[in-house]
């Protein structure tokens, strides 16, 4: 996803889709859907502020149960670009493309779920004969998961 810019227009908008499978590299997910973008920017002289918000879906393996896990989270976005430079801080560009990518990226990692879970109340698979015990109980005696419910 980029952003032109054109001279002495000082502020925009930005909405769109972007191709998430880009960003999350393949293995490990059953299905990326496209990120979804709605962005503003303000431009003052070389600099470029950046802020809105990013919707990012897809379908991971559960953690703890191993089943389909749906996810999907509002990232923030409020950042600011510079020409030539670019630093801890900044983000930077060259000419008159803003190349949102990175920027894009780390919005989808500062929200990402440090664990991915088909439920908050997942209950995880049995250790005993590995059924998923969300589709239900597996005969084996497990007092301890039992007892938690
Ligand atoms: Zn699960
Ligand atoms: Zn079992």
């Amino acid at each position: 996803m980029k952003i032109e810019l054109i001279p002495n227009k000082f502020f925009g908008e930005i909405c769109g889709e972007y191709d998430l499978s880009a960003i999350l590299d393949g293995a490990g997910y059953l299905k990326i859907f496209p990120l979804r973008a709605e962005l503003k920017y303000e431009v003052h002289g070389d600099r470029v502020e950046i802020s809105g918000k990013i919707t990012v879906k897809f379908e991971a393996v559960c953690d703890s149960c191993g089943g389909a896990a749906d996810i999907e989270y509002l990232s923030v976005i409020d950042g600011v670009f510079t020409k030539g430079g670019g630093n801890d801080d900044y983000y930077s560009y060259e000419g008159r493309v803003i190349d949102l990518t990175q920027m894009l990226t780390d919005a989808v990692f500062a929200e990402y779920p440090s664990r991915v879970l088909c439920s908050e109340a997942c209950k995880g698979y049995c250790f005993g004969c590995g059924k998923n015990l969300n589709d239900g109980e597996c005969g084996c005696s497990r007092r301890s998961a039992n007892s938690k419910t």
